[in-house]
């Protein structure tokens, strides 16, 4: 087609040192979804040897508010993903608040003035509502007309002089291309004609998104932006206004967005989580992250990483175009690998750090077996109440039987506990020496051996198990971190249960 042909900006600029950022408006908390945006680009910038930077878009005031910026960094500083400038981390490209940039704005409004790219336009909301609709009906997409394009300089110098409220518009050139290749989405072509002219600046003199988004990037020397691809037509507009201020491009990678169970965009309804909700449920910073980097993108790597590890094997071919579906499954697969791969203190610390029904693990475990706990259950739990459970059933709920259990006790009779505490000896270090003593004694083994004992000694069948006989703490464990009186006691009050 006729007129000028804007270049590919992606062309020459991938020998550079990749920087990205993420650019949160703070209008509520961080959910996954935003997350996984900001993760992208703090891998990348530190795959490509790069600055990663965080920037508030705050400039809406009404919607911005100071808490969720605040959250919003505290949030990506518990998850590990630390920004190289930013808020609290100055840089060359300061300030970091859109809200404190209102002077480069208003120089770069000035330049476009003088340029003569952009116009004031008077128009209402309503009188756009009404042409929006007129177009609609008449089978068009809604663009803007160009009406205060076409007001004469009287015209305008009236309507200021009568305090008419005026934002400024980008005026676009007709019939023109503006290509770019996407990092993830590949060549993208848009029509010009196809663009109405669109507002920089509202009538209150704040920036409108396109605006101080695209110059933000540009002048913070972001090379890579990587957003969401909702955000994919506003890039040739935010092309046109770089080109028209002679301000560097950067690249652009639109990902797919994250869907719910029903294929709908992720939100609250289908199973949307905030950080501050999956940390208050015990969710590990490492787990998020993992499972996060591989929401639509592909690793070769199955294990848990850091996210340093996370960042040298991404890679933005691999970034998956279609919608990646949220699944909280995959993320608890996470949770157990990187409670795995926490040492035992840190696991007591973890499983403490919330409440569960009004009180902590630590209220339940005699101070002198915290961390012989930690690592008796490690491998029993995945979230800080699978902990609260088993501190109950170990150490709180001494003689309380649940149903199953005490089916099994009765089942076994007095004379196996009789034999049980007679055959005990104030060792507990070799569970397998004891039950090869003890089922010789009454001439069993396997299932009928072990049962009743882990029924007396936990009170419990872990009914929250799948497979509450293999999947609970091993009977060793067990034995060794209650300890001689505690392991009598269980065996006469299973005994007593017999008899009662
Ligand atoms: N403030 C915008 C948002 O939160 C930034 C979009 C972008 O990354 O360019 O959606």
């Amino acid at each position: 087609m006729a007129g000028k042909r804007f270049p590919l900006p992606f062309a020459g600029m991938s020998s550079k040192a990749l920087h990205t950022r993420f650019a949160p408006s703070p209008t509520g908390l961080l959910h996954v979804g935003n997350v996984r945006t900001a993760l992208f680009n703090r891998l990348l910038a530190s795959a490509g040897g790069g600055r990663f930077l965080l920037r508030l878009e705050d400039t809406d005031a009404v919607r911005g508010e100071g808490r969720y910026a605040d959250a919003l960094q505290e949030d990506l500083r518990w998850l590990g993903l630390d920004w190289d400038e930013g808020p609290g981390a100055p840089g060359a490209h300061g300030p970091y608040a859109q809200s404190e940039r209102g002077e480069i704005y208003a120089d770069y409004f000035e330049r476009l003035v003088s340029a003569g790219a952009v116009y004031p336009c008077f128009c209402t909301e309503h009188e756009l509502k009404i042409e929006r609709k007129t177009q609609l009906a008449a089978g068009r997409a809604p663009r803007y007309s160009g009406r205060c394009r076409r007001l004469s300089s009287e015209e305008v110098e009236a309507r200021f002089a009568a305090g008419t409220p005026a934002t400024l518009r980008f005026h676009v050139v007709d019939g023109c291309e503006i290509a770019f290749e996407d990092r993830v989405r590949g060549s993208q072509r848009f029509l010009s004609d196809d663009i109405g002219d669109f507002v920089i600046r509202r009538s209150d003199g704040t920036p409108a998104f396109f605006f101080s988004n695209a110059i933000d990037d540009s002048l913070m020397d972001v090379s890579l932006v990587v957003r969401g691809e909702d955000h994919l037509t506003n890039t040739p507009r935010q092309i046109l206004l770089l080109e028209a201020l002679n301000l560097s491009v950067p690249d652009y990678a639109h990902i797919a967005l994250v869907t719910g169970n029903d294929s709908a965009p992720l939100s609250k309804r289908n199973g949307s989580q905030t950080v501050r909700e999956l940390r208050e449920q015990g969710y590990l910073p490492l787990a998020i992250v993992n499972y996060l980097a591989r929401l639509g993108h592909s690793y070769d790597e199955n294990g848990l990483m850091i996210v340093e590890e996370l960042a040298a094997h991404f890679d933005i071919a691999r970034l998956h175009r279609s919608p990646a579906r949220y699944d909280s499954a995959q993320l608890r697969h996470w949770q157990q690998e990187a409670v795995a791969s926490t040492d035992d203190a840190e696991l007591w610390q973890w499983m403490n750090s919330v409440e569960i029904s009004g009180g902590k693990v630590r209220d339940l475990v005699p101070d002198d077996l915290e961390i012989p706990f930690a690592q008796a259950i490690r491998e029993n739990i995945v979230m800080p109440q699978d902990a609260y459970l088993w501190a109950g059933n170990l150490f709180a709920r001494s003689g309380i039987f649940d149903h199953e259990a005490r089916e099994a006790i009765v089942e076994a009779g007095a004379g196996f506990y009789e034999q049980a505490l007679s055959l005990f000896d104030a060792d507990t270090t070799d569970f397998s020496a004891y039950a090869k003593k003890l089922g010789a004694a009454l001439g069993l083994k396997g299932r009928a051996l072990f049962m009743p004992l882990r029924a007396a000694l936990s009170g419990e069948s872990a009914p929250q198990l799948e497979n509450p006989w293999h999947d609970g703490p091993s009977m060793a464990a067990i034995w060794g971190l209650l300890g001689y009186k505690r392991i009598t006691r269980r065996l006469e009050l299973a005994r007593e249960l017999c008899r009662s």
